[in-house]
């Protein structure tokens, strides 16, 4: 679809960089009233009957051109070296810096830069911490506390000082309580962005305790579920073989008579951590109960699976657990495994694994049925 002209304009103006774009927008909206305040104070000076000179069109290539250097800077992309990409604070103290300028020529008028200026800090409400809004209003008093005194004494009769005291007294009122203000946004907003991390945290542990085997870390019998459905979905659509494995130790029992439920919890642990690395990346393995795990191989036909589990078995009987104060234990396990087979339910190869898991136990142990 053809770009319109104005979308043309909109991407060579804020580029194409989303978060660049919002900051680009807030510095166009700073560049749009900066260009009404230059247009507003040109019909002050009118107004009040004088001829700007030179000082104005200095303060109107000032304000123009402090801005133009803003918007080049981000838009550039160069302000992404900053702390703070978006300029803010010094956005900010440019624009104190012209209105403190523009309120020496403004005259009569010069009262209106007042409620500018606090449109300015209200710019900073929404990403200033607490710090750089109170620094900003200092900032802001001493420049406008600066010009009401330069032009007390050089144009009393415009700027009588009686008025221009008023005037500071009223800022010094103003300026902290606009900083108090912005202080507090920024706490709330602070706090919102702690909540929100912290429930993502919660979620992700919610997520955790669901889905994961608490002991040994291995995805649980529920999450095993969902994988197996997904699976056999998947085998259905793209007519691909999978496999599934019933693993169960050989006597456990004795390992928890013996040495303790403690040294069978680590018994079951270093199982589950030995037989991750045994199994290829793409198959899972899961505890589906007790000293009982189950393997499922996705996209694979019978031979490599029977291979695959040959290799746990052959692997786990090779383990020496350390069960503490220098013992340790071997195990062996048995295993049923079986091919998916088209038009039959996961209960059904489920139901046959588990088969031939007793048939495994019943011919010795220590050994895979297939089927
Ligand atoms: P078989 O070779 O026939 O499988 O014998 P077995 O002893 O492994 O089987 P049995 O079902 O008789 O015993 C399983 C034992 O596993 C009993 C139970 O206490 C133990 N067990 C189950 N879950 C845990 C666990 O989380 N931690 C510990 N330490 N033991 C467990
Ligand atoms: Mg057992
Ligand atoms: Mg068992």
């Amino acid at each position: 679809m053809a770009m319109s002209p104005f979308q043309r304009l909109s991407d060579l103006w804020l580029g194409s960089d989303s978060t660049q774009r919002l900051r680009l927008r807030q510095t166009s909206l700073a560049m749009a009233l900066m260009v009404i305040s230059v247009g507003m104070l040109h019909y002050a000076v009118r107004v009040s009957g004088r001829e700007g000179g030179l000082a104005m069109w200095a303060w109107t290539v000032y304000a123009l051109g402090g801005m133009a250097v803003i918007y080049a800077a981000i838009r550039s992309g160069w302000s992404l070296r900053a702390a703070d990409p978006s300029l803010t604070r010094e956005q900010i103290a440019f624009a104190i810096s012209a209105a403190a300028l523009g309120y020496a020529q403004a005259g009569p008028l010069r009262g209106a830069c007042f409620p500018v200026l606090t449109l300015i800090l209200m710019f900073g409400m929404f990403q200033l911490r607490a710090r750089s809004a109170y620094e900003l209003s200092l900032f802001a008093l001493v420049w406008f506390g600066g010009v009401m005194g330069v032009m007390a004494v050089l144009r009393p009769e415009a700027y009588p000082p009686a008025v221009e005291i008023g005037h500071f007294v009223m800022l010094a009122c103003m300026l902290p309580a606009v900083a108090v203000l912005t202080a507090r946004l920024s706490r709330i907003r602070r706090r919102l962005s702690d909540q929100r991390e912290e429930l993502a945290r919660a979620l992700a542990q919610l997520q955790a305790i669901a889905t994961r085997d608490e002991l040994t870390g291995l995805p649980n019998r529920r999450q095993m579920q969902a994988l197996m459905d997904q699976e056999l979905l998947r085998a259905l659509r793209h007519h691909h073989d999978f496999c599934i494995a019933l693993v169960d130790l050989d006597h456990f029992k004795r390992v928890n008579d013996e040495h303790g439920h403690a040294a069978g919890d680590a018994v079951l642990r270093a199982f589950a951590q030995g037989g991750q690395t045994a199994m290829r990346g793409t198959d899972v393995l899961a505890r589906w109960g007790g000293e009982e795990f189950i393997v499922l191989l996705p996209e694979t036909a019978m031979p490599p699976a029977v291979a695959g589990m040959e290799r746990l078995r052959q692997q786990t009987a090779a383990l020496r657990i350390d069960v503490g104060s220098g013992v340790q234990v071997a195990i062996t396990v048995s295993i049923g495994l079986t091919g998916h087979r088209r038009s039959e339910t996961l209960a059904q190869t489920l139901e046959r694994a588990d088969q031939l898991l007793y048939k495994a136990k019943a011919e010795g142990r220590n050994r895979t049925c297939i089927d």
